[in-house]
Parts: structure tokens; sequence; C-alpha cells
């Protein structure tokens, strides 16, 4: 998206996709094409061994020595202090991540200016190590740094001048239209846009523009079917649920203009794509609206939540649009996980979903959560059991429960009004988004 709309207004742009590059130099990447289209295409064993191995060995440079049980809580969820994340990434500049890097940096064409886009906490020291990298080969070049990590992070960066020991400056939010602005700024020499801060100043979301068509100069299969992504809405039109950061970071929910999603369906077509949609929840207005424009020429998925209007009639229409999967968030089934996150769900309404997506041939995500403050684990656990019984005993449904433990959110409800919750915050660190916390006495 950024890289469409710096090209539209003339600049020259060039993508480095470092996390994917690292993952073809180092490992064999298997082919893998399942049932599940858009994000659940993935050899999700592999790419969990991946990350395994890129712990072990951020571990073996990490300047303090970790032992295995911690790799997931400092590597990935950064429960480090700045000085300790700080010294690791420094660190790293001599091992062979850093090695790495150097090679990747040597093989680019000079820049004027480097943006790294940081998704989650586990990238903070691959993006702090890059950046004193491009720093020590370019000495003059800015690095600004935005993302969903970043914003979740917004408030304390714009708090804290330590966040920026070696980066220029941070963007919040979808940046698209402030992108350009900076890029604009940076080629007459002229002062940043106020929406690029500087570590402890004043909170600004950035700017976006609703109508880009993404650029993806020459996507190629990794491992399996090549899939585009699309974007039909930002923000999400439920925006209530307790435990969830989307909305958060997202901002206000809007439909885009679907003139891109066309150019992307149509890219689609010539590469032989299918198309995810990235979309937090795509209304069922929408869902009708995608299906219409779409009109079966591509496969693709996205993410709804559950809802009465969501029948068999519905979903065989979306399956004869090219609609192959949907991704819903269930979360809980129990009642006291559903009155604790603000999301009542009724098992009835699941099994309807169940029923039709079985009966329009649509393969189904389900999203499922247990580890909720407050509520009993056994009850948790019984209900995660019916629901892959239910899930299992259904002969013509493809589906499958992506089960994650609970993972409170600085930005979630749940972590800006804690009390609220019944819960205290017992533990937060600098580049984490996640905060630990014991029930309130
Ligand atoms: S969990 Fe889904 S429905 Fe709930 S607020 Fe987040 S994106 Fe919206």
């Amino acid at each position: 998206m950024l890289a469409g709309a710096a090209r539209r207004a003339g600049h020259r742009v060039q993508v480095l996709d470092l996390a994917r590059e690292w993952m073809i130099d180092h490992h064999a990447v298997p082919r893998n094409e399942s049932v599940f289209i858009g994000d659940h295409d993935k050899p999700s064993e592999s790419l969990r061994l991946f990350q395994e191995h890129w712990c072990s060995l951020c571990a073996e440079g990490w300047p303090s020595g970790l032992d295995s049980g911690q790799h997931e809580e400092v590597i990935v969820h950064l429960k480090a202090g700045f000085d300790e994340v700080e010294a690791a990434a420094s660190a790293f500049c001599h091992t062979e991540i850093g090695a790495w890097f150097k090679r990747k940096i040597s093989e680019t064409t000079p820049p004027e200016l480097v943006g790294i886009s940081v998704l989650y906490s586990g990238q903070v020291i691959a993006a702090l190590t890059l950046t004193h990298l491009v720093k020590a080969q370019w000495p003059k070049v800015p690095v600004v740094w935005g993302g969903a990590h970043v914003t979740a992070l917004g408030e304390e960066i714009s708090r804290d001048t330590r966040y920026g020991s070696c980066v220029d400056g941070f963007v919040f939010g979808y940046a698209e239209k402030t992108w350009v602005e900076l890029l604009d700024s940076v080629a007459n020499g002229s002062s940043w846009p106020q929406e690029v801060i500087r570590a402890g100043e004043e909170f600004r979301r950035a700017k976006d523009y609703p109508e880009i068509v993404p650029c993806f100069g020459t996507p190629v299969a990794c491992g399996g079917r090549l899939t585009l992504p699309a974007q039909s809405s930002r923000g999400c039109a439920f925006g209530r649920c307790a435990f969830c950061t989307y909305p958060a970071i997202e901002g206000t929910a809007r439909n885009l203009d679907l003139y891109p999603v066309r150019e992307v369906v149509m890219e689609a077509e010539r590469r032989g794509a299918v198309v995810s949609f990235k979309d937090s929840l795509i209304t069922l207005n929408r869902l009708d609206e995608l299906s219409k424009l779409i009109d079966g020429r591509v496969q693709w998925s996205g993410c709804t939540k559950l809802h009465p209007g969501l029948n068999a009639d519905l979903l065989r229409r979306l399956a004869a649009a090219g609609c192959r999967t949907l991704e819903v968030g269930l979360e809980t089934l129990t009642e006291s996980g559903q009155e604790l996150i603000l999301k009542r769900q009724t098992p009835k309404l699941f099994l309807e979903f169940l029923d039709a997506a079985a009966a329009a041939g649509v393969s189904i995500v389900v999203n499922y959560i247990t580890g909720f403050p407050r509520v009993d684990h056994d009850e948790e656990q019984r209900w995660l059991t019916k629901v892959l019984a239910e899930i299992s005993t259904r002969p013509n449904l493809v589906a499958k429960v992506e089960h994650n433990r609970f993972q409170f959110e600085r930005l979630s409800p749940m972590g800006r009004q804690p009390e609220r919750f019944g819960l205290v915050v017992t533990g937060s660190w600098p580049w984490a988004s996640v905060l630990d916390w014991k029930l309130a006495a």
C-alpha cells in the first residue's frame, strides 16, 4: 500500500520483504496448498519451527543469556527493559543475523529514507538491529518506524524519548498519505509532516488514503499458491470486544472505496492467485458487495462475525462468487467469558453457522480463546471440546479451530481500564504490547 501510494506520487520505492527473504535463505519452505485459503493457507508447523530457529539464534547472541523456557516471553513478547533490548540489538549486529542484514543492505540502492514496518513485538529486535546497520552504512539517512506494533505502543512512544535512541521518527496507524508527505519533504528538504513524531513528542495519528491500489511488484508464490491481500474496510464495525486491539490500532470503522479491490482482483486473475481480505471484520453488506464485484473470477477469503444473516442462502451466494474460506471469531462459548469480553454469541447461532457452511461448501476457521480471567478453566475446556466435536461430526464441513491463549494487551479495552474488568496490571515492559496481570482483590 505504501509503495503504491509513493509510486502514484512519483517517488521511487524499493520494498525489501526481509521476513520472507530470511525464510527463503534459511529454510526449505514446504509446498503447501491446504483446503483453506488466505491467512490459513500457511505451513503452520514449518513456520513454528522457523520461529524456534530464529529464537535460538537470538538467544545465542542475547547479552544476559537465556534458557529455552524464556525464548517466547523475552524474544517474542519482549518482556525486557530498554537497556536489555538495546544491548541485544547492538550485539546482534555482530552475529549471523547482523551479517545477513548487512548483505541485504549492501545489495540495496542507497536510499534517502528507510521506513521499517514492525508488525508485532517479535520483530522489534530485528528492526532495531537493522536500524543500527542502516545507520552504520548510510549515517545521514533517516529511519522511520511504523506498523501495527508501533501503533500499539504509540502513547508510550509519545511520552518517552528512550524509544528514539536510534529511530528518527514514528508513524501511528494507516499512513499512506503521511508517508507520501514525508517522502515529499525528504525530497524537498522541508520539515517533516507533523504526523511523523520523534519519540517523546505529542501523539498524532497518521493520515491514510482510502483509494490506494497496492503495488505488488513481482510476487512469487512461496511454498504454495500465490495469495494477494486486499482490504475493503478499516477498523471494526462491531468494535466492542474487551480483549481486542484492532479498533484502537485501525481507528474508526470505515468502508473503503472498492476501486483498489477491483484492481487486486484483476491482478489475481492475471496471475492465477487467490485474494485474501485483510479486513478485521467484513460486514454482511460488504460481503454481498464483494460477491457481486468478484463474481467468481477468483477464489477469496475473509473474516467476519457470527450473525443470524450468515445463513445457508448467503453462504451459497458467497461460495458461488468464489468465497472459499471464512474466518469467524467465536472466542468462547462460556457465559462468564462472553460476559467478560462483551461479545455474546449463542451456541445455537454457532451451530447454525456450521450447518450453513457445510451446506454451502465454504471452509471455515473458528478462532477460540481460553485462559480468560475469572472464567473456569474446566468449563472453557468442556466448551472447546464441544466445539471440536460439533465440527468433526459434520461430514460435509471443512473447518478448523485456531486455539489461542488469552493475551492481556495494553491497547485493548481491558488493558486500558483493567479495574473495570476486575484486573490489576502487575508487569509492563517498554517494547511489549502485552501486560502481566492478576485478579483484583
Ligand atoms: S474481535 Fe473481531 S469483532 Fe471483536 S472488536 Fe476485534 S475485530 Fe472486532
